[in-house]
């Protein structure tokens, strides 16, 4: 009747699905976008619906294969991040975030890290005018109303996790991007994070680290304007965000030295040289953040349908 791959699949998910494990951690989850909802609107912020399918999405810097859709020869793509679609909702509303669904076609050697999955759903929030300062601020309080309001909520789940959750201390540390890889080498953010019980921001990425849309340091050319934030105790990156380029010629020239084609984004171009806010802001994982907050091993233990690279899911 089934295919042995779906029986595999159901026999690995259908007891799981009555766990004590997900249903309290879908519980905790469900606080954190009640938390995280509910400070952005308090602070100003628009909530606007997600994008599924849009001409041109997050090149990202990292390799994921394209997921495409076609509809009466019109050529679209799974959302790998709203980047693009942040900054042009800025033109209605001077704050907006949104709880985005993302597709990353992982490839199947990040399977086992434990926190890559192929859909995920990241918090995306963008501030018109905003700076890195401003949105870091904004970041570390939103992570720390979050944390109390769920140890308010959720005292039960939190004895459940055996987790003794420490709401942080501002301002998080901060290291240079730099600093970081020639101190640590190579999975830096990993020892890092390991290395710390309290979140910690990485800085001023290298241009050839990041995404074209995070802006350059007219200062310091080659350092860019944005971070990332590490969760504590090697629970590794939580969110990236930055400063944006916003102009027309910057975003070329950007584009063009990536080595990315500018045709692909012709659309967000015609938009940038119509004119796009200055603007910063960030995408932070909602899968991972939970998994944070449980204290779980894997993003798997703790998502209702985790798409694990490689592996047929529900
Ligand atoms: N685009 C980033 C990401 O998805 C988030 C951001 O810069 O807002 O990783
Ligand atoms: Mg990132």
């Amino acid at each position: 009747m089934h295919s042995p791959k779906a029986e595999e699949l159901v026999e690995r998910r259908y007891d799981r699905m009555k766990s004590e494990v997900l249903r309290r951690a879908i519980k905790v989850q469900s606080e954190i976008l009640q938390a995280s909802g509910g400070f952005l609107r308090q602070h100003g912020f628009v909530e606007i619906l997600p994008v599924i399918i849009s001409p041109v999405t997050d090149p990202l810097r990292h390799a994921t294969g394209r997921a495409e859709v076609e509809h009466y020869g019109h050529r679209y793509q799974l959302t790998r991040s709203m980047i693009f679609h942040k900054q042009i909702a800025l033109l209605t509303h001077d704050r907006i975030f949104a709880f985005s669904p993302n597709i990353r076609l992982e490839p199947v050697e990040l399977a086992d890290t434990g926190r890559h999955l192929v859909e995920f759903t990241q918090l995306d929030l963008e501030m018109r005018g905003a700076t890195r300062e401003e949105v870091m601020d904004l970041g570390e309080n939103l992570l720390i109303h979050i944390l109390e309001q769920v140890g308010e909520r959720c005292p039960e789940e939190m004895d459940f996790f055996e987790r003794d959750l420490v709401v942080p201390h501002k301002p998080f540390e901060r290291i240079a991007y730099r600093e970081a890889r020639d101190r640590y080498a190579g999975d830096f953010e990993g020892v890092i994070s390991q290395q710390h019980d309290e979140p910690v921001w990485i800085v001023d990425m290298a241009v050839e680290a990041r995404e074209f849309y995070d802006r350059e340091d007219p200062d310091r050319p080659g350092t860019l304007v944005d971070m990332d934030l590490l969760y504590p105790e090697g629970f590794g990156e939580a969110l990236s965000g930055g400063e944006r380029e916003h102009t027309f010629d910057r975003v070329q020239q950007r584009i063009e030295s990536t080595g990315l084609d500018a045709e692909e984004f012709e659309l967000y171009l015609a938009f940038a040289r119509r004119g796009l806010p200055a603007s910063a802001g960030f995408g932070i994982g909602i899968d991972r953040l939970t998994r944070f907050v449980c204290g779980s091993r894997t993003i798997e233990e703790v998502a209702l349908f985790p798409k694990v690279p490689g592996t047929l899911s529900l």
